[in-house]
């Protein structure tokens, strides 16, 4: 597949999730990055969000998220600042995120993860992932020039090593993969998804962390109401879905009954909605 086409159908699979599409002008391709706060900014492209902090002492980002990609976020950290990208956080182990790291390890960046993704991304295939070179347990705390970024493993999520990414002193919050606020994610995209474990980081987070900046891995924009309208979809999907089941209804019951019409005006509901419920019966069923 020659790379132009091989961009175009990940531009069609990605468009998806933005609700956006060329047709609307928007071109997916072109790199955005927005500041957040002092130092602090969203990089995005080809619907994949990164973090990226900038310190006098080098840069902290996350999730490279394919070679085309990071080799842009490149260019695009070179007009804030000369700086060295110094620490790559990757926020979990699947590979859409975590591939295409290299341009970063060449200058002498840090890899850092969760320790259950070590054995994840060594099976990387095609050999892309650049494997990490540190990993903590429960809790890690990144420090460089004037900024702090923590990381806290809160258990199974979407996959088994999820971090959650936290700058206590900037107030940020980024959540990638389990927090799509306003959309009903599509089915394919559903395995890896614990929703039992989700909703116990949804509270964690909510009771634990403080923040006024949130970002999302996939969508173009988020916030903290945004996330707790999230917060609120998950526990309604869980909470509709165990009444049914301790009433003795089938998940195929429950798929063809259970409604949640405060998120109707969610992308993906109507398409989606079903297959949210057969994923939160299982998990409430199976525990993962
Ligand atoms: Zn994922």
């Amino acid at each position: 597949m020659s790379v132009t086409s091989k961009l175009t159908t990940l531009t069609l699979t990605l468009g998806m999730i933005s609700g956006v599409s060329a047709a609307d002008g928007f071109d997916p391709t072109k790199p955005v990055m927005t500041e957040l706060k002092d130092g602090v900014y969203q990089y995005s492209q080809f619907f994949y969000n990164s973090l990226v902090v900038v310190t006098d002492e080098g840069v902290i980002i996350t999730d490279p998220s394919g070679e085309a990609r990071s080799k842009m976020m490149r260019k695009e950290i070179n007009k804030l600042t000369d700086a060295l990208v110094k620490k790559v956080i990757y926020s979990h182990d699947h590979f859409d995120h975590s591939r295409g790291g290299q341009i970063f390890k060449d200058e002498g960046a840090e890899f850092i993860t969760q320790e259950k993704c070590t054995e994840l991304m060594s099976r990387d295939l095609e050999n892309r992932v650049v494997q990490p070179d540190t990993t903590y347990q429960d809790s890690y705390s990144i420090k460089l020039g004037d900024k702090q970024v923590d990381l806290h493993y809160y258990g199974p999520n979407d996959g088994d090593c999820m971090s959650i990414i936290h700058m206590p002193t900037d107030n940020v919050l980024m959540g990638v993969d389990w927090h799509l606020p306003g959309y009903v994610n599509e089915p394919y995209r559903l395995t890896a998804h614990n929703y039992v474990a989700i909703l116990n980081t949804f509270e964690r987070v909510l009771n634990e962390l403080e923040f006024d900046t949130v970002l999302s891995g996939h969508m173009p924009a988020s916030s903290p109401e945004a996330f707790k309208e999230d917060y609120r979809f998950n526990k309604a999907l869980f909470d509709a879905v165990w009444e049914g089941m301790q009433k003795g209804k089938t998940t195929e019951e429950l798929k063809n009954t259970v409604k949640l019409p405060e998120f109707s005006h969610w992308r993906g509901y109507e398409e989606n909605l079903p297959a949210h419920i057969e994923r939160m019966s299982y998990s409430i069923w199976h525990g993962n």
